[in-house]
């Protein structure tokens, strides 16, 4: 009934590792292959994902039958953690890295392990989370999309919405319905799928946020064919699968590094310091930062150990996202040295874009109010 947040010193390697991702980083800035942005994990470009799969950036935790280099959880977040700080569009690989793959190297069949983990180690497939529905986003239980058993498989029909990438990825991780709802046992009857999201009956529609951005989409599935292979898991043990995928969702440190690309190009274009204003708000951003940092690190260490740290990721995520949300708006009133100079022009062009972007991140991956119920929960408090 406690949190545990232990103190974490990274590994021996992390630090040579560290130095690798930042070479990368700068090789691609140099042979102009992005632009830093904030929130860069949303960000789907499949040509930088493929040069991060050469660079052996992707699925570093995963078996070497895979691809992958059985490095601890603490190694891989050093990694993520230079990704995101760098402003890097690391959307392609962002989810399959994350928690598909993992969800699969757990769950999945063998011959859906050899079909997506290699292409996804390369940077060559890419996974979307097809959760939400249209009136199931916080209430996930009450999805209705459902699948039903056919000859060889199951067949899918509905509705998933919000679906990050959902329009450029490969496959998706999808909550189906396999058994009718029961009001008593709302949590049973439901199963998770891998489905290949360029199998026909499948539509998909960009949706367009605030920012003039689809980075979004709904997508529709009209009898939509599964082999049983690509079933994750045991049919109706889904609620048991997608809570467990949520941990891996919540507790990494893009939920409060999203915002971290926006520091760096404010001191880029040099705020003004003849007021004590722009230190206090620095140096506020910088110690919430360092702090929410250490609690990562040790939910990466207890998910290395084979712990669960759902209430601690919810906690991170919370006051990760309420830290992301406030910075932009704070850093509206500082003024800069040299306004008319091309640092301060593109820092202004991205704390506009990063105030719009900021109101979804409190949204994405459940909203403060589930989080806290979640929190109670854990701590016996509910
Ligand atoms: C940018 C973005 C990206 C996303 N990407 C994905 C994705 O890739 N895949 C995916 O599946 N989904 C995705 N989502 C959907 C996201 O998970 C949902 O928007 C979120 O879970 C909230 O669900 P909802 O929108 O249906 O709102 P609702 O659940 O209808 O909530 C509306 C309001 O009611 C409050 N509320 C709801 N239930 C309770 C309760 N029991 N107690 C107190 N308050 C409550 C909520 O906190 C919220 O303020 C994304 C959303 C955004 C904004």
């Amino acid at each position: 009934m406690s949190l545990a947040f232990e103190s974490v010193d990274l590994p021996a390697g992390a630090h040579a590792l560290r130095d690798r991702v930042r070479a990368f980083l700068r090789a691609q800035r140099e042979a102009s292959a992005y632009e830093p942005r904030c929130s860069g994990w949303t960000v789907f470009d499949r040509t930088f994902t493929r040069a991060c799969g050469e660079a052996g950036l992707i699925g570093l935790t995963w078996p070497a039958r895979w691809g992958g280099q059985e490095r601890s959880t603490l190694e891989r977040y050093v990694v993520v953690e230079e990704l995101l700080a760098a402003g890097a569009p690391v959307g392609g690989h962002w989810i399959a890295d994350r928690q598909s793959g993992p969800q699969i190297l757990r769950h999945g069949s063998a011959t859906l392990q050899a079909e997506v983990l290699p292409g996804i180690v390369r940077g060559e497939i890419t996974f979307a989370i097809g959760m939400s529905e249209p009136d199931s986003g916080s209430d996930l239980a009450s999805v209705r999309s459902r699948g039903e058993r056919v000859d060889g498989g199951w067949r899918l029909d509905g509705r998933k919405v919000w679906t990050t990438g959902g329009h450029l990825a490969d496959y998706m991780i999808g909550l189906f319905r396999t058994e009718p709802a029961d009001p008593q046992r709302r949590h049973a009857g439901l199963t998770q799928f891998a489905v290949d999201l360029r199998s026909a009956g499948v539509t998909r529609r960009p949706i367009r946020n605030l920012c003039g951005r689809d980075d979004f989409s709904e997508i529709t599935f009209d009898e939509v064919f599964v082999p049983d292979s690509h079933v994750i898991g045991q049919v109706g043990d889904g609620w048991r699968l997608v809570t467990g995928e949520l941990a891996f969702e919540r507790s990494g440190p893009e939920r409060f590094l999203s915002v971290f690309p926006l520091l760096v190009a404010l001191l880029r274009a040099g705020p003004r310091d003849d007021t004590p204003t722009a230190r206090i708000e620095l140096g506020r951003a910088v110690a919430h930062l360092a702090a929410l940092r250490r609690m990562a690190l040790s939910v990466a260490a207890t998910l290395d150990a084979g712990g669960d740290p759902a209430t601690e990721a919810a906690l991170l995520k919370d006051l990760g996202n309420a830290l992301e949300r406030e910075i932009p708006e704070r850093l509206r009133a500082l003024r800069l040295a040299e306004p008319g100079s091309p640092q301060a022009a593109a820092y202004r062009a991205m704390l506009d874009d990063t105030v719009a972007d900021a109101t979804s991140y409190t949204l994405r991956g459940g909203t403060p109010e589930v989080l806290r119920g979640m929190i109670a929960r854990g701590l016996g408090l509910r």
